[in-house]
């Protein structure tokens, strides 16, 4: 039998019932777009979209990977691209206003570019549309291709960022297809571009204090300056169950720990995600 683990205090989720979470909502669902805040049943939507901040999700609903922690979808024969996403996103982050806007995609294993081409014209469509608008971008592996994320990387965006998601002992079973090592070697070229590049973990799934430092390390080895540390929270009961609810006095250790080893931002909680108070990265 699986035990569940309570949730705790820390993690209640908080509503958001202003009209700039219902512009927000109308202008995303208007557009037919899908965003991670959403499909990631992300506990900062009421906070986020309330503020007008939201992350879209390009490359259409469905991944071809299959990861244990996420909610969004998945097949290994997506529909096509929508040739008109990128505009239809760039319009998006026009009406809602937003000075910063993360972008993010599921993993196109189907496509021959991996939807790099994809990700370079929703970019390109931004600064068109909105070039006031610093740009976040929460890249795919490209299975290891390096000269897709060179693509990503010459279209300049402020910053790039691609997740670990976990440390190295727990991903075969916590991520799909994706490995520890091909990861750190993304991070790798984006750092050596001199543009920052950002990671993000979740914490909860059964790593050790001394797994998440050597995370840390070797993150800070290939040249990462930026960090969320945030809570896994299962999705669903299909979804890979939740071991511990990390306190918020270790997420705020693991902060400590982590600047002292070399990271130049980290934010660690419960409730913080890869795009959570992103804009706060660009300011400094
Ligand atoms: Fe969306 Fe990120 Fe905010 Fe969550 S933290 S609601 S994913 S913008
Ligand atoms: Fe989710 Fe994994 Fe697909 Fe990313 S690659 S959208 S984490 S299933």
């Amino acid at each position: 039998t699986v035990v569940r683990v309570r949730k705790p205090e820390w993690l209640k989720i908080r509503l958001g019932d202003n009209s700039t979470f219902t512009d927000t909502k109308q202008t995303i669902e208007g557009h037919g777009l899908n965003t991670i805040c959403h499909s990631g049943k992300c506990p900062n939507q009421g906070e986020c979209w309330s503020a007008g901040t939201a992350t879209f999700m390009i490359g259409g609903a469905v991944c071809t990977r299959a990861c244990r922690f996420c909610n969004t979808l998945s097949s290994k024969t997506p529909a096509p691209l929508d040739p008109l996403e990128p505009m239809k996103v760039a319009q998006s982050i026009k009406k809602m206003n937003l000075r910063h806007a993360v972008i993010t995609s599921v993993d196109r294993d189907d496509l021959e570019d991996y939807g790099a081409a994809h990700w370079v014209r929703t970019i390109e469509e931004i600064r068109r549309v909105a070039p006031e608008v610093t740009i976040e971008v929460l890249i795919p592996d490209f299975n290891g291709r390096l000269d897709y994320v060179d693509q990503i990387i010459a279209c300049r965006p402020r910053i790039i960022s691609h997740n670990l998601e976990t440390i190295r002992r727990l991903t075969p079973e916590v991520r799909h297809i994706a490995t520890y090592d091909q990861s750190l070697s993304v991070l790798k070229r984006i750092a050596e571009s001199g543009i920052p590049a950002k990671t993000g973990i979740m914490l909860g799934l059964g790593e050790t204090e001394e797994e998440v430092l050597e995370l840390i390390d070797d993150a800070h080895a290939v040249g990462v300056s930026i960090m969320t540390i945030g809570q896994y929270l299962q999705p669903t009961r299909r979804h890979l169950p939740v071991v511990e609810y990390v306190h918020p006095k270790q997420f705020a250790r693991l902060r400590t720990l982590g600047l002292e080893r070399g990271l130049r931002h980290i934010e660690s909680g419960p409730l913080i995600r890869s795009s959570y108070h992103a804009e706060r990265h660009v300011l400094d």
